[in-house]
């Protein structure tokens, strides 16, 4: 009997002292839950400081992965941080809910998009919750409802009536199988990705287009200003604009058949009449080197250049070649490996004639040659452009010299010569002119005779909107059979909005948009003359959807605008954006575009949608992305029951610099939780010593123990305190709250004999919860509960009367945040490597405020400085005060 009351006993201080992070966050995480006020935003007059901390929204594909996890980690320590720093913090979650995977899964599943998207949106969502990420729901964006997606069609409208949106022609991936237009992530290996022997062919279908190229220099010149994006982000987004100077000009395509004496190919013939120009076929090149024209000695088109579409259309042989160059390039621009390809090209037989000199040049279709930049035609300058010499003798083609270096350098009689600083050669009346000079001239002359101007072009693209899909954003046009607008275009009247996706589709995957199957969708009435029309079939880019979706955020319930201007204006531009920097081109583009375009429609003030980003690093398992495929997938769900989500994302942030890549340990992740467990214990043994504090009040002197305590506790909140401030070494902060708690752990005797004073232990454990509280805020919310926490502002330096002993409990997410005091955290003593002529001999200790002269006396008196320099001379002594001590001994 008695053993079985010790064993019992026993049993119970274990069960006391045992970390449970299951108990712990299960508790928590019901009592976040019944107080949604906790996250929520305030209004604009709150009179807080605003800080809008935003997170890249996830697409629902059902599951969490550890990128996701790392993401919204790093997200949500700064904004618990922020809280506590006093501001008004909007931190929003939403869904970027429409696209492919759930048209995929409806074929598979037999499971309607909708229902499948909005299952994957519940269970995402319970397993944020239970990550216990501090997200204001009350926000919650869902792409793919109506009262979102109606304000895309609201404002593809708008963009519409501003001459942004405008439909052409373009080419698409096309199955004849499927009798389906392929989204590009369904072509595999250039075949369908259902008929792995079906290649896939281009076919050109009328498309919508967002006029991007309309922002293009300002997206451009905005980059300068965005100091809070990473370099590389704006790098990327530089390329991808990629502005160039330079000259467009017209090569005249020789008609064939046009008579004798024009067929004989690369001879100079006189230049035909001004009138006879203007009624031939121009090839439009663009050049950044107009003063080598003269050394061009082909005309090389993209495959996809409409002249090629003419040549081939009698010539089936030159067909198959083309779509061979098509083939290759559409292969190395999925591999994102274009830059890279092997230069191919068939000769059309065709020739162009140079405006300049009348020369006939060959026309060549070429695989490198891209058809959207530029005018997809180049001339190719053989002697003067690297990729033109490379292609030229593969291909045996005339390489003719234009340019002379001005002064003979070594290697400068080499070709390609590609500098600008040289002079034209066999270049007619151009001859003995700089380059500068040349280009200059040369833009004159074709402005003069109507054959060129100078040009800038961008390799920026207008954003082609329309996909043959069935879950998007419907677009908001109808094509009315009367004919009663140009082209029998008519947008939807803004009352008529949202033209609503029809909730049960066939989706088949085969021929062509699923909402041209729907009668009751397609057959709709002209607004304007009352007439049969069709609605437009195509949905938008799901990329549209993820364009603004912060700005919703800041009044996601608005029914009668997309949001408020007010409230936009309070809240952006967006304070830290955080997010995975493989969106850095497309994403952020597509949103900086956006933002532009509600600036000068008169919504928003800002003209960035951003002013931090912030790009995190990849989640990698074994060294390698985890795939499925891999089996190399860690599950969130996993980490979370056998560890814990403090852990779980603790170890998110410790385990590599957040912009790094992270390779998942799980053994780091139980690391994690072993000293959580060791703050929880800690925290159990003293927290009755710390509460005790609270009762005496008395003015107590602080001993060796505790000082040492505070300094350490000091200096690791001005450390974490520097971080969040823009370092961002979250792994380092975790690193320092270790480091604390071990040295409070080493303090244990003094600790149990009562040398450090209460006062000083309930601020080491309550500074410590309030430093953990952004890491891991489970525990941390369950350390000061078990401190019991007035939320009262408390040093236990403070003179004066005691405040008045309250209970209202404050939450630790708005507990100020802890200040460090510059005299606490002072060092007393420093230690100084000594090196002699470079090598590191001795350390000495000396008070860290000393000056030169002290410590190099100090140096001088150690020990092992003296044996090394016994019989020697020291030469010259250099003292870095605070950090080092060199001599130079002889
Ligand atoms: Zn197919
Ligand atoms: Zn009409």
């Amino acid at each position: 009997m008695r053993h079985r009351i010790y064993t019992e006993k026993i049993m119970a201080e274990e069960t006391e002292l045992r970390y449970d992070p299951a108990a712990i966050e299960t508790k928590w995480q019901q009592r976040w839950a019944s107080d949604p006020a906790l996250y929520a935003a305030e209004p604009a007059d709150c009179g807080k400081p605003k800080y809008y901390v935003l997170e890249m929204l996830p697409y629902p594909s059902g599951q969490l992965h550890m990128g996701h996890v790392r993401n919204y980690a790093i997200g949500d320590a700064l904004a618990r941080h922020m809280w506590m720093r006093g501001y008004n913090v909007l931190h929003p979650m939403g869904w970027d809910a429409f696209g492919l995977p759930a048209e995929n899964a409806a074929l598979k599943n037999n499971m309607p998009p909708r229902e499948w998207t909005l299952g994957n949106i519940a269970a995402m969502k319970k397993q944020m919750e239970r990550l216990g990420l501090g997200y204001d729901w009350a926000t919650e964006v869902t792409t793919c409802l109506p009262d979102y997606y109606r304000w895309n069609q609201w404002f593809f409208l708008r963009m519409y009536e501003n001459g942004l949106v405008y439909r052409k022609k373009s080419k698409v991936n096309w199955c004849p199988e499927c009798a389906t237009v392929l989204a590009n992530e369904q072509v595999v290996d250039g075949c369908c990705w259902r008929h792995e022997s079906t290649k896939v062919e281009q076919r050109d279908l009328k498309q919508w287009f967002l006029r991007t190229t309309a922002y293009a220099e300002e997206l451009l010149d905005g980059l300068d200003k965005l100091d809070g994006w990473p370099d590389k982000v704006c790098t990327m987004q530089r390329n991808w604009i990629g502005r160039s100077e330079g000259t467009d000009i017209d090569f005249f395509l020789e008609e064939i058949n046009e008579g004798p004496g024009t067929s004989d190919q690369g001879s100079e013939v006189s230049r035909p009449s001004g009138e006879q120009e203007a009624d031939r076929k121009r090839i439009r090149v663009f050049t950044t080197r107009v003063d080598t024209i003269f050394g061009a000695t082909s005309v090389q088109l993209a495959p996809q250049h409409a002249l090629v579409a003419e040549f081939t259309s009698a010539n089936p042989e030159l067909k198959a070649q083309v779509d061979e160059l098509l083939n290759q390039q559409k292969k190395a621009t999925e591999a994102g490996d274009l830059g890279a390809i092997e230069k191919h090209g068939v000769p059309t037989g065709r020739l162009a004639v140079n405006p300049y000199n009348g020369q006939r040049v060959p026309i060549w279709v070429a695989n490198y040659i891209l058809a959207d930049y530029g005018t997809g035609a180049i001339m190719s300058v053989p002697a003067h452009d690297e990729r033109d010499f490379e292609f030229a003798t593969k291909y045996g083609l005339e390489i003719r010299r234009v340019i002379q270096p001005v002064e003979e350098t070594e290697g400068a009689g080499s070709l390609p010569f590609l500098s600008e600083d040289g002079v034209l050669v066999n270049s007619g009346d151009c001859d003995g002119l700089s380059c500068a000079q040349a280009q200059r001239h040369l833009q004159r002359i074709a402005v003069r005779k109507g054959f060129g101007a100078a040009a800038v072009t961008f390799r920026l693209k207008d954003w082609g909107v329309s996909r043959q899909r069935y879950w998007g954003t419907p677009i908001p046009m109808v094509y009315c059979e009367f004919e009663c607008q140009p082209g029998g275009i008519v947008p939807v009247p803004d009352e008529q909005l949202p033209v609503v996706l029809p909730p049960q589709v066939e989706i088949t995957q085969q021929g062509g948009s699923p909402l041209s199957r729907v009668p009751e969708f397609l057959n709709t009435t002209c607004p304007l003359c009352r007439g049969p029309a069709k609605r437009e079939t195509d949905t938008m880019d799901t990329f549209v959807d993820s364009s603004w979706y912060f700005y919703r955020y800041t009044d996601a319930k608005n029914a009668d605008a997309p949001f408020d201007s007010e409230k936009a204006k309070y809240w952006f531009p967006i304070d830290q954006y955080i997010g995975g920097v493989e969106h850095a081109i497309l994403h952020l583009i597509y949103s900086r575009f956006w933002t532009k375009v509600m600036r000068d429609l008169g919504l928003v003030e800002n003209d960035e949608p951003a002013r931090r980003l912030f790009t995190q690093g990849m989640v990698i398992k074994d060294g390698a992305k985890m795939s499925k495929s891999k089996g190399n997938v860690v599950s969130p769900d996993d980490m979370v029951a056998r560890y814990g989500a403090d852990a779980t994302r603790m170890y998110a942030l410790f385990a590599a610099p957040p912009d790094r890549d992270l390779d998942w340990q799980e053994d780091g992740v139980a690391g994690v939780s072993r000293f959580l467990g060791r703050v929880w214990r800690l925290m159990v043994k003293y927290a009755p010593v710390a509460r005790s504090a609270r009762e005496t009040r008395s003015e107590t002197q602080n001993g060796g123990a505790a000082l040492k305590l505070l300094r350490k506790l000091h200096q690791t909140i001005a450390k974490i305190t520097l971080d969040f401030e823009g370092r961002w070494h979250f792994n380092t902060c975790v690193a320092a709250i270790m480091e604390l708690v071990n040295e409070i752990q080493a303090a244990d005797a003094q600790l149990a004999a009562g040398e450090v004073p209460a006062p000083v232990v309930l601020e080491l454990l309550r500074t410590l919860a309030l430093l953990l509280a952004p890491l891991a805020p489970y525990l941390a919310a369950e350390l000061w509960e078990t401190l019991g926490e007035d939320g009262g502002v408390f040093h236990p330096g403070d003179k004066g009367p005691s405040p008045p002993p309250q209970r209202t409990q404050t939450p630790i997410l708005r507990a100020p945040w802890p200040v460090s005091d510059p005299e606490l955290a002072k060092e007393d003593e420093l230690e100084i490597p000594v090196q002699i002529n470079g090598k590191l001999v001795a350390v000495v200790r000396v008070a860290a405020d000393a000056d030169s002269k002290t410590i190099e006396a100090a140096a001088l008196a150690a020990e092992k400085v003296q044996s090394r320099t016994a019989g020697k001379t020291v030469a010259k002594v250099i003292v870095v005060p605070g950090k080092t001590v060199n001599l130079v001994v002889k």
